[in-house]
């Protein structure tokens, strides 16, 4: 991975990319401090990719964008690359103000749908059986349950959304961009190629510092987010190393080729401490966390960690490694298929 030269925008700044696609920067209060969202230049008016979390941050950086660099523009629609909080928060908030459709992928807005009018007796019983199912200690459990917080604290009424799917095409002032969709961090994320300028932008699939977090998925539990997720990163990894990739945080970066490989690799580490792990003895994902993580885990965190984790032996089941039961406490125990 080699971080490109452009400069990081301050919050609400619009700085330009391309002559057709600018970014900017939200805060997010959270470890991961910052969302990058973009904006690209269509005949037709700007496209929103993304939309930043529910806050008042959010509005107070729109307002900011909306009556300063994209004054008298034209905005022709939005566009939401997956279901999370950060991208899809002020989606409904910013429909309400500029009148324009909002497109999404069918997975993705179902999940955001479902999250969104859950009850929250049923959301807070949703995460405790996640967190049942994982073997974590009853107090530590109350506390997570405590921790958790719901979907629509973070997210407004979500905006009437038109459906995007693999292969869509986008033309911009100055390229033509293609819609890819993968499962992994998230069901049907979008990302989008511009293969004769070699831009890409990437989501939250494809990241210069961190590796997205491969979440479980709540209401599929035995979807293979992980084994999608290497599929696409195999996939990435014969991109060409010139290709300027624009990710959702941090910066934008090339060698995205190289950063693929990287994450493959990382994710084969954990795969192999927890086949290891198998020969010895039946394991449950909240045993699993010390054995692939390498700090300790917050409260804030855990319930990523724990997705994670299953993940990693949800593929080893789907791969025919590892074979799962659950207790009569309704706890998932993972041990070795043979
Ligand atoms: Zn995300």
């Amino acid at each position: 991975m080699t971080k490109l030269n452009y400069e990081i925008p301050k919050h609400g700044e619009f700085n330009e990319l391309r002559k057709d696609l600018y970014w900017t920067q939200f805060e997010l209060p959270f470890r991961l401090n910052h969302v990058n969202l973009y904006f690209l230049n269509t005949k037709n008016g700007w496209i929103l990719i993304d939309s930043g979390l529910r806050s008042d941050h959010s509005i107070e950086m729109w307002e900011k964008i909306l009556n300063g660099p994209l004054k008298s523009e034209k905005i022709h629609s939005l566009l939401i690359t997956h279901y999370h909080p950060d991208h899809i928060g002020m989606a409904g908030w910013l429909q309400k103000k500029l009148n324009v459709p909002a497109f999404t992928s069918s997975k993705e807005l179902e999940v955001a749908k479902k999250l969104l009018v859950m009850p929250d007796e049923d959301y807070s019983i949703m995460f405790d059986n996640i967190f049942q199912r994982s073997g974590i200690p009853k107090e530590q459990k109350q506390e997570m349950l405590g921790a958790t917080r719901l979907y629509k604290n973070k997210v407004f009424n979500l905006p009437d959304f038109k459906i995007i799917s693999e292969g869509f095409e986008i033309e911009s002032n100055e390229g033509m961009w293609k819609v890819r969709t993968d499962v992994g961090h998230s069901p049907e994320h979008i990302s989008l190629t511009d293969k004769k300028r070699s831009l890409y932008l990437a989501g939250d699939f494809l990241l210069p510092r961190i590796s997205p977090n491969v979440s479980d998925n709540f209401f599929d539990p035995f979807d293979d987010r992980l084994g999608g997720y290497l599929n696409y990163l195999n996939d990435i990894k014969t991109i060409n190393s010139e290709v300027e990739v624009f990710p959702c945080h941090d910066w934008p970066f090339k060698d995205g080729d190289s950063r693929a490989v990287e994450l493959i690799n990382h994710h084969n580490q954990r795969l192999d401490i927890l086949k290891n792990e198998l020969l010895k003895k039946n394991i449950t994902v909240y045993d699993s966390l010390s054995l692939i993580f390498d700090r300790k885990i917050g409260n804030e965190q855990m319930h990523f960690a724990i997705g994670e984790a299953r993940s990693h032996l949800i593929n080893l089941v789907k791969t025919g490694y590892a074979k799962k039961i659950s207790d009569s406490n309704k706890v998932e125990w993972f041990s070795l298929n043979n």
